[in-house]
This record gives C-alpha cells, structure tokens and sequence, in this order.
C-alpha cells in the first residue's frame, strides 16, 4: 500500500529534522526516515559530545591555571565512565525532545533507510511511500583509506567510545576534527602527536592557522607537518606508524584519522533517478537547494555546501518556509557564514581570510591586528597570546573578514559576526566604547593599519 504525504525526508540529523518540524509547523504532512539514532552526526557523534569533551578539557585547563594562580588544590583527572554517564545523559535527553516535537507535530518516523524508486516515491522496508517534495538530507560519514593497517586505527567515531584517556595518541589529519580532538586528548593528559599532510585547518587564514599550530605546540602536542602515514602496525599491543620520511613513530595506544567526511548517498539509490553528484559524491543543488530532478531537494553535509550543524538546519528550513510557508524568497545566504573551531585555544573564523580577501580585491585589502596575553594567562605567568585581525577593503574600510584566536573567540565571534554581516567598517569598530578589562575590547581598539 502507498503512503501519501506533502513531503518526506530522508534523514533525520540536523538538517533534515529542521526541514520537516518547519513544514508540518506549515501545515504540511510530512514523513522522516532515519534508520538509526535521531539526531544524526552533530548530536550522537558530532557537535555535541565533542563539545561535552571540550568542557571538560577546559576544566582540566583551568586546575593548572587555579594552581599557577596558588591554589592549594593538586588537580585531578577526569572520571571518564562518570562524565562519559553525563554526557550521554544530555544527548539522550536531546534525542528525547526530538522525539516529542516530531511527535507532536504528527511527523511519521520511520525507522528505516529509504531508496528512490522514482523522483517522487520512496521505499523503506516494506513500506512505499510518496509525496511531490522529497529532500535528501542524509549527512556524511568520516573517510577510510587503503593505507595498510587502517583498521588498527579508528575515525571520530571511535574517539567516542573511549571509555579512558589513552597514554599516547597519532591523530592523522589537520582539519577541524583532528585539531579539536587534539586539543582536548592533550587538556586531558594524553601524549599527543598530529601527523599533517601540509598544514592546519586548509582554507583558513594561513597565518591564522599557523598561530594556532604553534599553541598547540605549547600545550604539548606534536605537530608534524609535512608528514604521510603510509602504514600502520600492531607490536606487542601497541600501534607503531611509517611515515613516508622514513621514520617509525609510535608506540602509541590510540590511532584517530581524522581525514575528511564523505556524503552518505550509496544506498539511496540515486542512480534511479539521474540525480547529480560531484565527484565526491555530493548531491549538488542550487541557491534554492533544488537537485537537478524537480520535487527533489538536499541540505546539509550530503551537498557540497559548509558542512556546519547550523548551515543545514537554516537551510531545511527555509527550504521548508519556501515550499510550504508561502514564502517564495526564502534560502539561506551561504556567504559570510561564522565558524568556530573548538581547539585549544579556539579559532574563529568569519567572511574572508587575508588570502581569499587578495584574491578577490587585489591590492585593496588591508589588515588590523592585536596581539596579546590575556590577563587570565598573564596573571598565571603564561605567555601564550591571543590574536585578532581584521581584513578589510577599500578606502573607508570595510571589514570581509574576521580570525580570532584565544581564549573566549568561540563565544565572542557571533556578535562581531553580525557587525561584518551588516557590513561594518573598521571605524564603526573604532567608534565603539571599549569594554575594559576584557580580551573582546582588544577587537574596538586596534590602532595602525599592519604595513604590507
Ligand atoms: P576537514 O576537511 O576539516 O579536514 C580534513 C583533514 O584531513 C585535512 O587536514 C586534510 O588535509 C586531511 N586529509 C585528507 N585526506 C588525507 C589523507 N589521505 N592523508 C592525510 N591527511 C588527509 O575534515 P574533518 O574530518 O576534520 O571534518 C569534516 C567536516 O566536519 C569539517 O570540514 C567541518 O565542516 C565539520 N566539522 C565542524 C566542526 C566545527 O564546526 N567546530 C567540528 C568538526 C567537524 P588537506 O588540508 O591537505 O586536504
């Protein structure tokens, strides 16, 4: 028997959640296929236990401050089953709410993964199911590679399931999750080595990125850049690389690649209806999130698009406002798209880097920049400094791009987000009264441009 509805959709992570909770608030009958836990990669195995880790890792951070401060306190290690307990109490409490709202919103869930048999029918199961709208909001799932001895290793995934801090720990990869599970493996007392192809966080302000390897540096980690890991092997119960330098690093007892996230789109069946790809995979759609077969849509990590939690809820649900709010105009603007990585310390990052900003001005572009030890570390005899810069553009300084690194940026950046975004000037940053003493002040009171 068929099964009729307005929409369904494929996937219920972030963006696909959002996509159909926005179109039944419209009116609109809407089935959700999702095989395994709601929520997809943010909540389960992303975003949120990351940043649960990350909290924690601060904690730690912040016992070695309180004793260079004069506490009295030693401090002390994490309970990894206890705070493990808590985090996953939080998630399943998010899960649960999800639930509640897909329930309320008479949303059919079904638990199955869904194939194309046609633009506008689905099967899941035994079940048929169509409707004239169907959006493809399937996420993404970390890479693997052929390198000998892969297996010996896990993805982000597994960094999940550790249930204690391992000894010593090779992170291959130099992107946001090989840099943030880095951070928070060393705040929490692993020996950490980073094996990088070429540098950190490619596509980021270069000189930003490499500020940043240079704190982590000083938290402890290695960072090898340069380096490939042609193998991995197994010798008395410890992980020992090759490295195509010729070198055998290791011991080590964990392994984490962290080298990139496909699209999950193999078992859709999307051969049925000719939809595009890239040659990643990617399903790849218009400003409008509209695939090349019309009534078939994709938001998220599954298109070519940012892959950030935020990205694709906005996404799927403007697309939802769109198709069932009376709403024609509504798509999200993909440009000037904050972004944070959650490394220690953060990195944050908005509009255009230096590079990216002399590639499309030329040589109108000009920087600002402010160095500085924030008090909370220059009171605990550490040096490290934060950085801010500003890339702006012509005459009267238009600010395209803000990078921030240090202490706080993860929280400071949203603010001066909507400022770049409403199109601030540098003299609207000089016309603002500082707020004193604070790190984000450092951001109204830069002086003279940087000579270059
Ligand atoms: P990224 O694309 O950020 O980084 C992948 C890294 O792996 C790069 O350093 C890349 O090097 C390297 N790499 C790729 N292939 C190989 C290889 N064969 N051998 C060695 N190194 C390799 O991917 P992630 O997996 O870290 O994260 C996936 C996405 O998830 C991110 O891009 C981001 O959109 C999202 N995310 C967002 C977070 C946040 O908002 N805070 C946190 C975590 C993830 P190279 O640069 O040379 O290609």
């Amino acid at each position: 028997m068929q099964e009729t509805f307005d929409l369904i959709v494929l996937g219920g992570g972030s963006g696909g959640l959002a996509a159909a909770i926005r179109a039944a608030k419209h009116g609109a009958h809407v089935a959700l296929l999702e095989p395994k836990k709601l929520g997809g990669t943010c909540v389960n195995v992303g975003c949120i236990p990351k940043k649960a880790m990350w909290y924690a890792a601060q904690m730690a951070e912040a016992q070695q401050i309180a004793v260079d401060y004069g506490f009295h306190e030693k401090p002390g290690s994490l309970d990894w089953p206890r705070f493990i307990a808590y985090r996953e109490k939080y998630i399943e409490n998010i899960r649960a709410a999800y639930a509640r709202t897909l329930d309320q919103s008479k949303i059919t869930v079904v638990r199955e993964t869904g194939r194309f048999v046609s633009p506008t029918r689905i099967l899941a199961g035994e079940r048929e199911l169509t409707a004239s709208h169907i959006v493809i909001a399937t996420g993404s799932t970390p890479n693997r590679l052929d390198t000998p001895g892969f297996d010996i290793g896990t993805v982000s995934d597994g960094f999940f399931a550790l249930r204690s801090c391992p000894r010593r720990t090779a992170i291959v990869g130099g992107g946001y999750i090989a840099v943030e599970l880095a951070g928070v493996l060393r705040a929490l007392g692993s020996d950490v080595d980073m094996y990088v192809r070429d540098r950190l966080m490619g596509g980021f302000d270069e000189e930003m990125a490499y500020l940043l390897g240079d704190e982590m540096r000083q938290h402890g980690i290695r960072v090898h850049y340069g380096c490939q890991i042609t193998a991995a092997h197994e010798k008395d119960g410890a992980i020992l690389l090759d490295c195509d330098k010729g070198n055998q690093p290791g011991p080590y007892e964990a392994l984490i690649w962290a080298i990139g996230r496909h699209p999950n789109t193999r078992t859709l069946d999307i051969e049925v209806i000719d939809l595009a790809v890239d040659r990643h995979g990617h399903v790849l759609v218009d400003a409008w999130q509209e695939t090349n077969v019309p009534g078939v849509y994709a938001v998220g990590d599954v298109t070519p698009n940012k892959a950030l939690t935020p990205v694709a809820v906005a996404a799927g649900r403007k697309l939802a406002d769109r198709l069932f709010g009376g709403m024609p105009d509504a798509r999200l603007d993909y440009d000037n798209i904050p972004s944070v990585v959650f490394s220690h310390p953060p990195l944050a990052t908005v509009g255009l880097s230096e590079q990216e900003a002399r590639d499309k001005y030329g040589a109108d572009v000009h920087v600002y920049k402010q160095s500085f030890v924030p008090m909370q570390l220059a009171l605990a005899g550490r040096l490290m400094k934060s950085v801010y810069k500003l890339v702006c553009t012509g005459e009267d300084s238009r600010i395209v791009g803000i990078q921030m690194l240090g202490p706080a940026s993860d929280e400071l950046l949203q603010g001066f987000a909507v400022a770049l975004k409403m199109g601030a000037r540098k003299s609207d940053f000089d016309a603002t009264v500082a707020i004193h003493p604070t790190s984000a002040e450092e951001m109204v009171l830069m002086g003279a441009r940087v000579p270059g």
